[in-house]
């Protein structure tokens, strides 16, 4: 069977969901092969190899730390000359799309961004894309070169399947542009303990319908009950409400959870654009001619400031 890359995100060695989610599709094309980088990379062994993974590229070079995005593309590049697979899958973030397409013009190859899907063919995979607020559905394919391609998170299930996860350490040539942008500063971000936005399997989003940025605590309050991630529509952040790293939509993040509930919004198509690819939809608005209902599959026609922390109790009663 061929060996399709897998290029791993992880922190110190603990494989993020998404990655996951990404060896399984790579699973429909052929056997992954892991690439994983940096501090910890080796410690990615044991999860990829419960995932399929027979081998696991690794470098732990400073270099992945210390410099910004181009080390990735050096190694990705060595991995694909060492591999020669017949895809490269990458999860879809700011960054990975630009080592994607930084890789794919070194390797003159094409890169398709964004996929929720991935079908083998014998003329190479078909990546299926979701495009203009999820209007369309789009399938492609690379017709030239190693196809490069980005997964959206919650595009898969996580599903284990065995592997022997053989560490092997990838040798690689860092040129003189990959030390160019040097990493000065790092501040970790407070965390809330809420799941990241992007990644989150639940995610409870409010807009201006809160009244206030304090209206967010019922936001929170739900979310919490539901292990859920908090988003927020651009006109809440826009007033100060929330912050921007939480928007959702066409200027903010995309994010395709298996349930997202929209409180106070009204559904603009940029902020569908973000969203529109849940896989359940539930929204409260005391307007029934919302145009979010026309997307929802339960809407809920009342205010949130009473539908909301009913709901919430509700959740907590019955966990307790
Ligand atoms: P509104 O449209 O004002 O809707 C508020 C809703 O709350 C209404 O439906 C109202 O009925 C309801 N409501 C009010 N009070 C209550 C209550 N007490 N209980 C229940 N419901 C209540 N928007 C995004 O979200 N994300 C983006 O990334 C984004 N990018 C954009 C990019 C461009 C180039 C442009 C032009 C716009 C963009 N927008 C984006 C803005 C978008 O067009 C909308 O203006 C915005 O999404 C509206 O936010 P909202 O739904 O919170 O507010």
């Amino acid at each position: 069977m061929a060996d399709v890359l897998v290029v791993v995100d992880h922190v110190e060695g603990v494989v993020r969901k998404p990655s996951l989610e990404v060896l399984t599709l790579a699973r429909r094309l052929g056997t992954p092969v892991a690439l994983a980088l940096g501090p910890g990379a080796g410690g990615t062994a044991q999860a990829v190899g419960g995932h399929g993974v027979e081998r696991v590229l690794v470098n732990e070079g400073d270099e992945f730390a210390d410099f910004s995005v181009v080390p990735r593309v050096d190694a990705v590049q060595a991995a694909v000359e060492a591999v020669s697979p017949v895809a490269v899958l990458f999860v879809s973030s700011g960054e990975n799309k630009e080592i994607a397409a930084r890789l794919a013009l070194r390797v003159g190859s094409g890169v398709i961004v964004d996929a929720v899907d991935v079908e083998p063919d014998a003329k190479g995979p078909v990546v299926v894309q979701s495009v203009f607020a999820a209007a369309y559905t789009t399938r492609s394919r690379v017709t030239r070169g190693v196809p490069v391609i980005t997964v959206k998170p919650n595009s898969a299930p996580v599903e284990p399947a065995v592997g022997a996860g053989v560490v092997e350490e990838l040798p690689v040539r860092f040129g003189d542009v990959s030390r160019v942008a040097r990493v000065v500063e790092r501040t970790a971000r407070v965390s809330s303990g809420r799941p990241e936005l992007t990644e989150a399997a639940i995610v409870v989003s409010g807009g201006r319908g809160l009244g206030s940025g304090e209206g967010f605590a019922l936001i929170e309050g739900l979310a919490d009950a539901l292990g859920a991630a908090v988003g927020a529509s651009r006109a809440a952040v826009d007033a100060g409400w929330y912050p921007h790293a939480h928007q959702v939509g066409q200027t903010g993040k995309s994010v395709s959870p298996q349930l997202y509930i929209a409180s106070g919004i009204s559904g603009a198509i940029q902020h569908r654009a973000g969203m529109q690819t849940s896989k359940t939809i539930v929204a409260i608005n005391k307007d029934p001619e919302a145009p979010i209902f026309d997307l929802v599959d339960y809407g809920v026609v009342g205010d949130l400031h009473t539908v909301v922390p009913q709901l919430t109790d509700d959740i907590n009663t019955r966990k307790n």
